[in-house]
């Protein structure tokens, strides 16, 4: 099964902001989106990235103009999904199912434009936004405008997938095409519901641990930030004993990749020569 990840966006932030005892100087951070290519469900997309939606979208609210105006997140026009899927010979309207990690602006952002697609994501979080006001869901950064209206019909809940068991340091979770391939791994504390993806069948195991830190350093160092970080995390105290759950799958020969990190992956794609 191939699997690839794209670079949506660039977006800077003070290293001390994202990692314990970092320097003042600015980090240039990725917003990845990954495209797995499954045997029998097909195309699938891991996330959105930012795209122009969030950014310049008529139907933002003005919390979402006011998030994307002091984040301003730099899109990386040559890999956003409609050009990437292209390299692939592919069409947004190919894709038929988008795992959806959480909620928050920089996953979902391009989700409308997925009209052919079922949504695999955390129901248990779903019915949480469902049931807070806009502004409660602001709180927890889910900034409501960017679902498209008929999220729920096409909700695919990872609830009702089979289970896998942690076996060693490897983590189980949620089957999500039943054959084993893919796990959704709870993964407490960035946001509400996130979950991982961990790719058993490759040679060495690949845990893609979204946002449970923004750098790899700060998972590896046990660097992770203090406040402010803690202030917007959806569960703060969750975040350690998670990393150190990446932690231990790393030691026994795993490989992690975060959202985020700067640093390309043998995942990334290269860019397209000109
Ligand atoms: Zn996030």
């Amino acid at each position: 099964m191939r699997i690839v990840f794209a670079n949506s966006a660039w977006v800077s932030a003070a290293e001390r902001l994202i990692l314990r005892g970092g320097g003042w100087q600015s980090v240039r951070l990725r917003v990845r989106y990954g495209l797995i290519f499954h045997p029998a469900a097909g195309p699938v997309l891991i996330d959105t990235g930012y795209t122009p939606e969030a950014l310049l979208g008529e139907r933002r609210g003005r919390m979402l103009r006011l998030y994307s105006a002091l984040l301003k997140p730099q899109l990386n026009v040559d890999e956003q999904v409609l050009p990437v899927l292209r390299r692939f010979g592919l069409s947004l309207d190919d894709i038929r199912a988008v795992v959806v990690t959480h909620f928050h602006a920089d996953h979902i952002s391009g989700l409308s434009l997925f009209r052919n697609a079922r949504f695999i994501a955390s129901d248990a979080a779903w019915a949480r936004v469902k049931a807070r006001s806009s502004r409660q869901n602001l709180r927890h950064g889910v900034f409501t405008e960017l679902f498209p209206a008929d999220f729920d019909a096409r909700l695919d809940g990872i609830s009702a997938k089979p289970r896998v068991a942690a076996h060693g340091d490897t983590p189980g979770g949620a089957d999500l095409f039943g054959d084993g391939s893919v796990i959704a791994v709870d993964l407490p504390g960035h946001a509400d519901g996130q979950f991982g993806l961990l790719f058993n069948g490759l040679d060495r195991p690949l845990l893609y641990a979204v946002d449970v830190q923004w750098l790899l350093s700060a998972l590896i160092e046990k660097r992770t930030p203090g406040f402010p970080a803690t202030l917007i995390a959806e569960d703060a105290a969750a975040i350690e004993p998670t990393s150190a759950m990446l932690r231990r799958f790393l030691a026994a020969g795993g490989e992690v990749m975060l959202c985020h990190d700067p640093a390309p992956t043998p995942y990334d794609l290269a860019p397209e020569a000109a």
